[in-house]
């Protein structure tokens, strides 16, 4: 969010997430790019225990009932330790929106509450050895026995599938209907015929415990769906709400940090007898990268408080910083 548009509380919430943010160690990081972390738990009840996880969700799961505005300020500021960390933080937001619009009373209470105190770990499955793009096409089965559903199939790029205590998975419950009205979304638990065959080495998200997921047989029983049986269209379309705001989100955070990075070196470094942040080629290339990331911010906020007001502002905010950053 742009600081003119922060109100005083957003500020408050921005130091409360900086300090969380400040208080991972340095070394947590390092490791985890090195692979020598799997996933970082510690990290997750850590803001489960600051009450950080979560934040839109009501008070009586552990949320503090705060605005998707206040979410995205606190994910920009986790966004600066990386996609990893950013993932695992955001992941409850993810897991919990279909919970919290879609789940029971009683799913509530097992799944959501333990979410955001950090005390359990979730993934969501929906990306398929195939593709993830076309997530309509999903080829994972689930055939109806009895009281239960057994799936079999393969998911992958599941962040933090190595950890995760139950994944939100979509699998196909009615192979002969349109593909909008044949899946279901079910809650599977880590057990027996679910496994994790592999962990990729993804640059940036190493330590993330993005891994491939692999049902075998595996026994979910029905009231582990969420929504309507054959209806994951519905959780899926709601979903993808928080998962597109707080991978934006994060991804502004990261973008900053590397920007500060970049802006303190363009000071600190001479070259012909001066900074080199005097040249304008430099000078103009910091300005442009914040114009960019302040264009990019995603505020949904913007349509609440009305657009033009909302435009002026940004317009003198950005000629504020231009000429910050160019003097
Ligand atoms: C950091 C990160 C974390 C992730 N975490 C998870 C997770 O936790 N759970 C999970 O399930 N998935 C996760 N994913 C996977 C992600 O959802 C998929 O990568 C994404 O859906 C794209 O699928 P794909 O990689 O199979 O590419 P494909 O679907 O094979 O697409 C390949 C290319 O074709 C293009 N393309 C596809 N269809 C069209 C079209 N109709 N028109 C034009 N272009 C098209 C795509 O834009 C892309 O460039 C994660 C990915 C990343 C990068």
């Amino acid at each position: 969010m742009i600081e003119a548009l922060l109100t005083e509380t957003q500020k408050e919430l921005r130091s409360e997430v900086r300090d969380f943010v400040k208080s991972v160690p340095r070394q947590l990081v390092l490791d985890m790019d090195a692979d020598r972390v799997r996933y970082p738990r510690e990290y997750v009840r850590e803001a489960g225990r600051r009450h950080l996880l979560g934040l839109r969700f009501p008070a009586e799961y552990g949320g503090r009932g705060l605005s998707w505005e206040d979410e995205i300020i606190a994910l920009e500021e986790v966004g600066v330790l990386g996609t990893a960390l950013g993932c695992a933080y955001a992941m409850p937001s993810i897991v919990g929106e279909a919970l919290h619009v879609f789940g029971t009373a009683e799913q509530q209470e097992r799944w959501l509450r333990p979410l955001l105190s950090g005390e359990l770990i979730s993934a969501e499955a929906l990306t398929e050895p195939r593709g993830g793009s076309d997530f309509f096409g999903t080829t994972t089965l689930a055939r109806r026995d009895g009281d239960s559903y057994v799936l079999n199939g393969q998911k992958r790029f599941i962040v933090g599938a190595a950890e995760a205590d139950f994944f939100l998975v979509y699998a196909r419950t009615r192979p002969e209907a349109p593909p909008h009205e044949g899946i279901s979304a079910f809650i599977v638990e880590r057990g027996p015929g679910v496994e994790v065959e592999h962990l990729y080495g993804l640059m940036g998200t190493r330590g993330g415990g993005t891994g491939r997921l692999v049902f075998r047989e595996a026994r979910v029983p029905l009231e582990n769906i969420i929504g309507q049986e054959h209806g994951a269209a519905d959780v899926f379309y709601q979903m993808m709400i928080p998962e597109r705001m707080t991978s934006a989100a994060a991804a502004m955070g990261m973008a900053r940090a590397a920007l500060e990075i970049a802006a303190r070196y363009s000071d600190r470094r001479h070259a012909f007898g001066q900074k080199i942040r005097r040249f304008e080629g430099v000078s103009f290339k910091v300005a442009d990268s914040i114009t960019l990331l302040d264009a990019a911010r995603p505020s949904p906020g913007f349509v609440d408080r009305g657009l033009s007001y909302t435009l002026s502002l940004i317009v003198e905010q950005l000629v504020l910083l231009r000429t910050e950053v160019v003097q």
